[in-house]
């Protein structure tokens, strides 16, 4: 069986824990391969040799930095088939989302190619009289990036392209369900030119992140995950002194109004509720018509595109929309909400359970599952299902469905469809949400914009990439700086006796 260890100075290296957990093929239910579980003594290894190596990197002139990102960035689009392909063996999802998870992490070390302007601090001349103020700003030393499941190649990108162009160097525990995509960017790194050490991949668990929120060396910790592990990181961190930003779970609502194209907003519903099986902090899982007729019509138009959707393993190529779920437990757990729902008196309108795939019985697999009549109460809305199941809770005004949205404890993403400017204006403005669509489902922020949710889906003050991340990972030094008259006030020209 494969063993996969750890990138540790410009090195595969093999684990010495003795523990290892396993990495299944999600299609097909099977173990595919185990991964080495770092120690706290591993960890610490890492991050010492880290901290020398990031001397000579923060020491190197950002442009030389950023010709890493240029070369790195050309080293992806090179291998993007190749990354696609590793990404979707271990999460199972369809290749071409597998592409897209790349691509939108690319795009991240394409802005990092001009981090040299970003960096460049803030000065202000005759302050006082002969004084100057300026700002610099210096990496912090060495960072840690925590990442999930749910984007193999994105996340890890979105945390190593700005800690690294920034001067730092950075230790990134990848999730153990996912680790190769990461340990192959960082040969690729390595192939970009950057030297060993700057970026070390410990694979773990819960040993490793704990080592992480302890280790003196360590500044700063990125975290994307679950809204739990979220605010366990950002607590710990933060009480060990760190700079933390820890990015958790999310529950995105789409209200469709009456005026709303209903065939976009289906197709648009399909898309973000039901791709990649739901496993996006972004997914749109709540639908929330306006009115009954929108909501009949709503439910009309979704059922025939749903009942259309195909799911299967990634190797079937475009005969599929979405794959398997992570894990056994993974899948057992949606299942059991999908059961509750029912039990709590949702209508079920398409039912996803029992879905079988010939050839591919113990996949991880669960049908495309649609609800209607879902309230808040309800476990289903409750909880982040994460799976390919979406709600659809019926209100009868834009202000009701408004407050729903509002009241929710998750503050990710949401989106309107509507016909109406003044509508939409004010729902951007009023909704406590970080990341709204008008017209668009999932508003990631392309990779010049910075990414981050409100209330309970985001932990910390400033959002990961863009304009953000150059903040995160640098620090501010201003200097007061005062230059006496000198040498231009005739000092040199005759032969003075000294004072
Ligand atoms: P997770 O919280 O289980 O794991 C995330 C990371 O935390 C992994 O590296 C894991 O090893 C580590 N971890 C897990 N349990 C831990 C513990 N008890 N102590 C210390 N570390 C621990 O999340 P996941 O299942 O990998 O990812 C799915 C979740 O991530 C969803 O909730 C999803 O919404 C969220 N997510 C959020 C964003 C965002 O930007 N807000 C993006 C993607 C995913």
């Amino acid at each position: 069986m494969q063993e996969i260890g750890h990138w540790i100075n410009g090195k595969l290296v093999a684990g010495t824990s003795g523990r290892f957990s396993e990495i299944f093929n999600p299609a097909t239910g099977e173990v595919q391969a185990r991964v080495a579980l770092a120690s706290t003594e591993e960890l610490d290894h890492a991050v010492r040799a880290a901290a020398k190596a990031q001397e000579g990197w923060a020491a190197t002139n950002p442009q030389r930095r950023a010709r890493v990102m240029m070369a790195f960035g050309a080293l992806i689009n090179r291998d993007m088939d190749k990354l696609a392909e590793m990404v979707a063996r271990e999460h199972g999802k369809t290749i071409p989302d597998a592409k897209g998870d790349v691509q939108r992490g690319l795009e991240v070390v394409e802005v990092c190619m001009g981090a040299p302007a970003m960096l460049k601090g803030e000065m202000m001349d005759s302050a006082g009289p002969g004084i100057d103020l300026y700002a610099m700003r210096q990496p912090l030393g060495v960072v840690a990036g925590i990442t999930p499941f749910n984007f193999p190649a994105m996340i890890p990108l979105w945390k190593m392209a700005p800690a690294l162009s920034c001067g730092n160097a950075m230790i990134l525990k990848p999730s153990e369900r996912v680790p190769s995509t990461s340990l192959y960017l960082a040969q690729l790194l390595q192939e970009a030119g950057l030297p060993d050490g700057v970026l070390q991949v410990v694979n773990g668990d819960k040993a490793a992140v704990d080592g992480i929120l302890d280790h003196p060396l360590i500044q700063a910790v990125g975290f994307v995950g679950s809204t739990p592990i979220a605010q366990y990181i950002y607590g710990r961190a933060a009480t060990n002194g760190k700079r933390a930003q820890c990015f958790g779970g999310a529950k995105n609502h789409m209200i469709i109004m009456p005026d709303a194209d209903l065939d976009k907003a289906a197709d648009a519903l399909i898309g973000a509720g039901y791709g990649a099986a739901g496993e996006r902090c972004m997914a749109i899982s709540v639908a929330v018509p306006v009115g009954k007729a929108t909501a009949d019509a709503l439910i009309d138009r979704l059922i025939p595109r749903i009942e259309a959707l195909k799911v299967g393993p990634y190797t079937a190529g475009n005969d599929v929309d979405f794959g398997p779920l992570i894990t056994k437990a993974a899948q057992d757990r949606v299942l059991g909400l999908i059961g509750s729902g029912v039990d709590q008196g949702a209508k079920l309108v398409v039912d996803g359970r029992g879905l079988k795939i010939q050839g591919y019985e113990n996949g991880f697999f669960v049908g495309p599952s649609l609800f209607d009549n879902v309230t808040p109460e309800m476990e289903i809305y409750r909880q982040e299902i994460f799976g390919p199941v979406l709600s659809t809770v019926r209100t009868g005004s834009y202000e009701e469905a408004l407050k729903l949205v509002m009241d929710n404890e998750y503050g990710n993403g949401t989106a309107i469809y509507t016909a109406d400017g003044d509508t939409a204006r004010d729902f951007a403005s009023r909704v406590n949400v970080g990341m709204v669509g008008i017209n668009f489902p999932i508003p990631v922020p392309l990779s010049y914009f910075s990414f981050g949710g409100w209330k309970r889906s985001a932990f910390g003050d400033l959002n990961q990439y863009g304009p953000d991340a150059f903040r995160f990972y640098t620090k501010t030094k201003t200097v007061t700086a005062r230059w006496f008259s000198g040498i231009k006030d005739g000092a040199a020209l005759n032969f003075k006796a000294l004072d």
